[in-house]
């Protein structure tokens, strides 16, 4: 969480990334969220009829499962009907059978390449949400250089799988960011130092006969070790 000043962010890009420190979400996390939400949607909506999208269907493109049933949701949930996500893993699946029926007829040493080398489904949703993680992580070095969102960045929620990313985009940036980010990383590990003691006496009072010893505060701490595992989007959300 941030102090009750407001970050100073200068366009809706910043606005959002403040107010995912202000509520206590992962900036980063949030930032994959709204690629996510904003390619489904698009699917949803034009997907079908885009040949864009076809031509890098036959290069190989596809769709993870959770990306599946994401737009199967999304398409749901705008039109009432499924009828673009069914038109769309029809043509997923007519590419996805030809190729298959091709390796199928090759010996055991060729299958078990090719399934090596089309183990990825190559999901544009996923490719998305990865580019708006390293957008948001190069954003963010840029931003520390305010006191403010300095400070609030140490403090802030992020979760570890993108606490990594952001820092080895900042080990990988200039000097002056460099030195920033090993103080933010410092606080960073400060706070989950404190998280680690309060989860190992959550743990230790979790068995039968210890659980009433179970304090607010430790309790907080299971719950945010989830979020520190899992990230923290924002999980009401569904449009
Ligand atoms: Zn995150
Ligand atoms: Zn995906």
């Amino acid at each position: 969480m941030t102090g009750p000043a407001r970050l100073p962010a200068r366009d809706f890009g910043e606005i959002r990334l403040a107010e995912a420190l202000e509520r206590g979400l992962c900036p980063v996390c949030d930032a994959r969220q709204e690629a996510v939400y904003a390619a489904l949607r698009g699917l949803a909506r034009e997907g079908a009829t885009d040949r864009g999208l076809r031509a890098q269907m036959d290069d190989g493109l596809g769709f993870c499962q959770i990306h599946s049933v994401g737009l199967a949701r999304m398409e749901l949930l705008q039109t009432s009907s499924q009828l673009a996500t069914a038109v769309l893993l029809d043509a997923v699946l007519r590419r996805r059978l030809k190729a298959m029926k091709k390796a199928a007829r090759g010996d055991a040493s060729g299958q078990a390449r090719w399934l090596g080398e089309h183990a990825d489904q190559r999901c544009p949703v996923c490719a998305g949400a990865d580019e708006a993680a390293r957008t948001t992580a190069r954003r963010l070095l840029e931003l520390s250089a305010d006191a403010a969102w300095a400070r609030s960045l140490g403090a802030a929620e992020i979760c570890l799988a993108d606490l990594y990313v952001v820092w080895a985009a900042a080990a990988g940036a200039t000097k002056e960011v460099q030195a920033r980010w090993s103080a933010i990383v410092a606080v960073q590990l400060e706070r989950l130092e404190g998280l680690e003691t309060m989860l190992a006496e959550y743990a230790h009072n979790s068995t039968a006969d210890r659980r009433h010893l179970i304090t607010d505060e430790q309790q907080r701490a299971a719950a945010a070790s989830i979020r520190l595992f899992g990230g923290s989007p924002d999980r009401d959300r569904n449009r």
